[in-house]
């Protein structure tokens, strides 16, 4: 058979459910051996490793102990090898520097741990961004965290979930969302409003308190939205145990996802060839890290998948857990917009091909 020009190879290393964090360890060393591109860290190079450290409470975010054998292996070739994380655009306590870093340390990450520092990209607030100049559909310039824009070459880490904005959550979200500052983050969340089901509403006030907006208030123990607020998160649908808030799902749940791939490709602007990204499929819950709760997978484990394109990386972590599984996380999204729109504005490609090792 004639091989697709346009294909990127894509490795997968199995694990079993339930790995202990010596296999998994072994396991992203042994992926990353084949990924490793010639030149990919070289000395004295500023390598960020972009990863989650997860909200407080979750905890199906990637480990630090998963990342000794790797970050080791990395400081072989360079001393200024560091993890790299930005700023939450809600209000919970990594959505500024100093409450990050406390998480950060209660999930086990720190410089003792890890060997390597921990860098917030995107300064202590998330006002510290970088313009970079795109071709895209939806923007012609994206806001980055500086700490990204001035790091030589990048690994992403993604733990994958399902997402309730963009259905999926993997390397498109990690570098698209994930490297954005904070003004880069708003400009992606479009007009997804919520709606609330005031019969169903208790008066908690949770909504109200994790909204980033302000666009929330009590009357006679009731929410009200102020709509001209609502930067359209849907975090408030998250903390809401009474059920009375949801999303209006609409055309602009695929603008998101959109203009989420879009800051990914400014990501590539900057880095160039740079870029390597590794999707963790374990402890595979419905919401991302970014959840302060700790849910059950909702999926089978099936192991490390990584290469060079996020295209393909992603495309082939959809296919392995199987397209509908991961649309039924939400079935009012379809995930593979982002694959489709990260392909036309030519950010990788939507072919591969898998080698299993
Ligand atoms: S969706 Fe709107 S109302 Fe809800 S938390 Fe986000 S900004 Fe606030
Ligand atoms: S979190 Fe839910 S129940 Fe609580 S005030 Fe908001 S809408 Fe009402």
């Amino acid at each position: 058979m004639q091989k697709n020009p346009n294909s990127a190879k894509v490795y997968l290393k199995r694990i079993d459910d339930w790995a202990s964090e010596e296999a998994i360890k072994e396991a992203l060393f042994c992926l990353w051996q084949q990924i490793e591109p010639d030149g990919f860290v070289k000395k004295d190079d500023f390598l960020g490793i972009k990863l989650s450290f997860g909200e407080e409470g979750s905890r199906g975010f990637i480990k630090p102990g998963w990342l000794s054998t790797l970050i080791a292996h990395f400081k072989q070739k360079t001393e200024n090898v560091f993890i790299v994380e930005t700023n939450t655009l809600y209000r919970e306590r990594r959505s500024n520097a100093v409450g990050h870093l406390h998480v950060a340390n209660q999930h086990g990450f720190d410089i003792k741990s890890l060997g390597i520092p921990i860098i917030i990209g995107d300064g202590l607030h998330g006002r510290e961004g970088q313009n970079i100049s795109i071709r895209g559909e939806h923007f012609e310039n994206v806001k980055l965290a500086k700490g990204i824009c001035e790091s030589d070459c990048l690994l992403s880490l993604a733990h994958v979930t399902g997402h309730m904005q963009t259905g999926f959550a993997a390397s498109l979200k990690n570098l698209g969302m994930g490297c954005a500052s904070r003004s880069g983050k708003l400009q992606q969340h479009t007009k997804t409003l919520p709606e609330i089901t005031v019969e169903k509403c208790v008066g908690c006030g949770l909504c109200m308190k994790i909204c980033p907006a302000n666009a929330i208030g009590l009357k006679r123990k009731k929410a009200i939205l102020v709509k001209e607020r609502c930067i359209g998160c849907g975090e408030c649908t998250v903390v809401c145990r009474s059920g009375a808030i949801d999303i209006k799902y609409d055309e602009n749940i695929v603008k998101m996802q959109e203009k989420m791939v879009e800051y990914a490709l400014g990501v590539k602007e900057v880095l160039g060839s740079r870029i390597a990204c590794i999707n963790f499929l374990c402890s595979i819950t419905k919401n991302c890290d970014c959840m302060a709760k700790d849910e059950e997978a909702v999926l089978p484990d099936v192991g490390l998948i990584g290469g060079t394109d996020p295209v393909s990386v992603d495309k082939a972590s959809m296919d392995i857990l199987g397209i509908d599984n991961v649309k039924k996380l939400f079935p009012d999204i379809d995930p593979e917009v982002q694959i489709r729109h990260a392909e036309k504005i030519k950010l990788g490609s939507s072919q591969y091909e898998l080698v299993e090792i």
